[in-house]
């Protein structure tokens, strides 16, 4: 059995979802889909989420913390890698520096989780 207009909220949900942290702003996205996530719980749950991680990550801007040596030692050699096997190569340069921005991103997550567990130990 279909039902009317589930298919187009599986498409706002999409929407919404690939948008990421711009949707914890509703003021910067398409009216049609702040409308959305203003009306459904699993848009509104994610919204929430990233604006409770930007809150802790904006709580931790004065405070510096030695990154774990295998961290950036893996992001370097990785980077280092993709760049050597891709020299001359404006597409490979490209995925150097998405494969970068993506390991930055996870040692960045990965911050966020030893601090979240260092302040569950207090
Ligand atoms: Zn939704």
């Amino acid at each position: 059995m279909r039902v009317a207009g589930v298919r187009s909220v599986n498409l706002l949900c999409r929407t919404a979802r690939r948008l990421g942290p711009e949707i914890a702003n509703p003021s910067r996205l398409p009216a049609v889909v702040a409308s959305h996530v203003r009306s459904c719980l699993r848009c509104q749950a994610d919204a929430v989420r990233y604006r409770r991680l930007r809150r802790e990550l904006g709580s931790l801007a004065d405070r510096i913390e030695a990154a774990p040596p295998f961290l950036l030692t893996g992001v370097e050699q990785a980077i280092s890698a993709q760049l050597a096997s891709s020299a001359g190569s404006r597409q490979h340069a490209h995925l150097a520096a998405t494969i970068a921005g993506t390991a930055a991103a996870a040692a960045s997550a990965v911050a966020v989780a030893m601090w979240r567990r260092a302040r569950a130990a207090v």
